[in-house]
């Protein structure tokens, strides 16, 4: 299928529950196909993650993937990672906030507490069960993305609409300096 075209925010798609695949969709060539394109896309995009509603498809698949990301440089590495039906647990009360962007939303910028430490359990794109810890930054990817699972884009958890930004304008006035080392 080669690259997805990404709904932007306003489109219907992006504010629907999401159905769970069973394992014979999970084993078909078309579901395979499918996860290659959504990471081919999240790739051209250079997207820290990609969620199925955001390429037209209301099924609960999330791809994500931090290493060499230009649009997260300081990220923490997490490998290529393909998540099905994931559940998320919150495994602590702290909160962080985490500046957020989204492909659905372009060149938007937006402080978001998130919560600091979760558990992630869901099926790998073979169907198998995976589970993992995730802190930081890649706690929040998870949360973003699964949330656009439920039909909730980061501008909903927003807590402070003043720190909305366009990127421009973040790396110019926002955006911490990097301190020398
Ligand atoms: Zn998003």
């Amino acid at each position: 299928m080669g690259i997805l075209k990404v709904a932007r925010m306003g489109h219907p798609i992006l504010r629907e529950v999401a159905a769970e695949l069973d394992a014979e969709e999970i084993a078909t060539p078309a579901f395979q196909d499918f996860v290659d394109s959504m990471i081919a896309t999240m790739h051209e995009y250079d997207g820290a993650g990609l969620a199925a509603p955001q390429v037209h498809v209301s099924k609960r698949v999330v791809v994500m993937e931090l290493a060499n990301n230009p649009r997260y440089p300081d990220a923490p590495g997490v490998p290529l990672t393909v998540i099905v039906n994931p559940r998320i647990h919150f495994m602590t009360e702290d909160r962080i906030d985490v500046v957020e962007g989204c492909l659905s939303i372009p060149d938007l910028r937006g402080v978001v507490p998130r919560v600091a430490e979760i558990e992630l359990e869901a099926l790998d794109r073979e169907g198998n069960a995976i589970r993992g810890r995730f802190k930081g930054f890649p706690a929040a990817v998870v949360q973003h993305e699964c949330d656009h699972l439920d039909g909730v884009l980061y501008v909903d958890r927003v807590s402070d609409p003043k720190t909305l930004s366009f990127l421009r304008e973040f790396e110019r006035y926002h955006a911490v300096p990097e301190l020398p080392n």
